[in-house]
């Protein structure tokens, strides 16, 4: 499937709508949720196309997945969740629930989560 560049995550990149900005470089963007579902809960997303986990995996440079990769400890810090803990969630198609069609990493800390059950 061809990539959407209507999604709403494009368009935060093209900042043609708002973010809560935790950390940003070259390769990705991470910013607050504007639902959150825990106490700390970002979204780290990379800059280029990519629909989901399975293309980014499949299509991204190394760079883009190195730099995506090394980003999470980052943010985890500058969320305040790297030595409590967090849950790193990516939801990958119909089945996975994902409904904004542009790769994004749930980062999900802050309280102490319950156990992940589905
Ligand atoms: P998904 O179900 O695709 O894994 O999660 C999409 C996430 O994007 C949801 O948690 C939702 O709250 C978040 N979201 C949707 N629209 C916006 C927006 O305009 N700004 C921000 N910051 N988050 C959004």
């Amino acid at each position: 499937m061809a990539y959407d560049s209507n999604n709403i995550f494009a368009k935060i990149l093209r900042g043609e709508i708002p973010n809560q900005t935790v950390y940003e470089d070259e390769h990705v963007l991470a910013f607050r949720d504007i639902r959150p579902q825990a106490k700390a809960h970002v979204l780290l997303i990379p800059k280029g196309p990519y629909e989901s986990f399975e293309d980014f995996s499949a299509r991204a440079s190394d760079a883009e997945i190195v730099a995506f990769t090394r980003a999470v400890a980052k943010v985890s810090r500058l969320a305040g969740i790297d030595v409590t803990g967090y849950r790193a969630i990516a939801n990958t198609g119909a089945d996975g629930h994902q409904e904004v069609p542009h790769f994004h990493l749930h980062l999900l800390g802050g309280q102490r989560l319950g156990r992940m059950v589905s």
